[in-house]
């Protein structure tokens, strides 16, 4: 499409990138077919397109305003409309620049405000983020049933083996992850043991910076980059091959870590490396796959019937799509039908917490899904999911959900 930007923003960094983005859409509507919002609100300002043209309008110069600001919030940055695009649109990234004009140009109300506060601090803060954790597990019983079904139960990490291999991978340990289930990264500690790869967590990195942009805090977000960055840094020159993440939302952010400081003379360079150095823990799995089915061949098979919940993050934001279910049937368990496997499951960050009816009407939806192939457990990729697909379960079938790489250490263990 035809565009032209404002002065304001034509020549800067942001507006020269939005305009190449917005180019390339062809205003086919492709996209509204598999958007999550425009399937449950059947209002053109809630898809892509509607949203790519508001958002054009604004950067044209017209005065965006709460109406703008509403169509945004609603958007899961699921990027399902960017597997659909026939154009190569990267709605992504044209969202967090729109969003970014949009928290400096429209206010929002006090309360709007004080949550997204309360969650920038509490949810990179792990300390305080697990503090809260476990006083929600303490009162559990006396919290209403709508809010102890989201607190997740005690997951115990096992033991984490010691670094004795020449091969070593640097692991993401991230935010709420750790307090959450730190059975994740040991379960990738152990079965990357058991492949001659040692697993190594950087203690001063922290949350990769995706939440503090989910809410347009740009700078904190960069701030937080910078900090993993310099944590990974120096094992990075000693030699570690991969920056792996488990958490496949803060993986597609650590994949843009060099996109997004591309303009910073200090990290330009570094951040390139890391992104080039970041793998899915899927990726590393798959890449050792000869190794593992020998080590799986030794093991009997669980026999068990799984559903496979694939976040929008692996399959939309880093394109890895049939991977985990490939690892996952060599392992041995039966992988049930998911219907409309391509659609977000409400989760997307804080998105939960700040559009909660949207979210739950996707996750009812997604709980269905999963459940239709009457499935003995359930698996992902992506902590966030986990947490907000096990709401759902406890509130259904109770079935129980775990990462994937959870049960390939079982599988291992034996
Ligand atoms: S599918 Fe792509 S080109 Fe077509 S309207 Fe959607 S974003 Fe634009
Ligand atoms: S990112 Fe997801 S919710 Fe947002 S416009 Fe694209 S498909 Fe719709």
């Amino acid at each position: 499409m035809q565009t032209n930007l404002a002065s304001w923003i034509a020549d800067t960094p942001q507006g020269i990138e939005a305009d190449a983005i917005l180019r390339k859409c062809v205003h086919c509507g492709f996209c509204l077919a598999t958007c999550p919002t425009y399937q449950l609100l059947g209002d053109e300002l809630d898809s892509p397109r509607g949203r790519i043209y508001l958002m054009k309008q604004m950067l044209e110069g017209a005065e965006p305003t709460q109406t703008t600001q509403l169509h945004l919030d609603r958007c899961l940055t699921c990027r399902a409309c960017e597997s659909t695009c026939p154009s190569g649109v990267q709605y992504g990234r044209l969202a967090d620049i729109g969003r970014e004009v949009v928290e400096l140009r429209v206010p929002r109300t006090a309360w709007d405000s004080l949550r997204r506060k309360v969650l920038k601090s509490l949810l990179p803060n792990t300390a305080l983020f697990a503090f809260g954790l476990a006083l929600g597990r303490v009162f559990k019983p006396l919290l209403p049933a709508s809010l102890a079904k989201k607190v997740p139960a005690k997951r115990d990490a096992g033991a984490w083996p010691a670094a004795r291999h020449a091969r070593k991978m640097l692991v993401l340990d991230g935010c709420v992850q750790p307090a959450m289930a730190p059975s994740i990264n040991a379960a990738a500690a152990r079965v990357l043991d058991r492949l001659g790869v040692s697993l190594i967590v950087a203690p001063s990195a922290g949350c990769c910076g995706a939440i503090p942009q989910h809410l347009s805090d740009a700078e904190q977000s960069h701030a937080f980059i910078k900090r993993n960055i310099d944590a990974w840094w120096p094992h990075i020159r000693a030699g570690c091959e991969a920056v792996v993440v488990t958490a496949s939302g803060c993986g597609t952010m650590v994949a843009e870590y060099g996109h997004i400081l591309r303009g910073d003379p200090a990290y330009a360079e570094k951040a390139q490396l890391v992104s080039a150095l970041f793998r899915d823990i899927s990726q590393v799995i798959a890449a050792e796959s000869t190794a593992l089915s020998r080590l799986l061949a030794a093991k009997s098979a669980p026999a068990q019937k799984l559903a496979f919940h694939s976040p929008c993050s692996l399959q939309h934001g880093l394109q890895i799509k049939g991977v985990v279910e490939g690892l996952l049937r060599d392992a041995g368990y039966l992988l049930t039908a998911v219907p409309d496997g391509h659609l977000c499951c409400g989760s997307a960050g804080t998105y939960s917490l700040l559009q909660s009816e949207l979210s739950q009407q996707l996750l009812a939806n997604k709980v269905k899904a999963l459940e239709s192939g009457a499935p003995d457990l359930v698996a992902t990729a992506n902590i966030g999911c986990l947490a907000h697909i096990e709401s759902g379960l406890n509130a259904s079938s109770a079935k129980p959900i775990r990462h994937w790489i959870e049960l390939i250490d079982e599988r291992l263990a034996g």
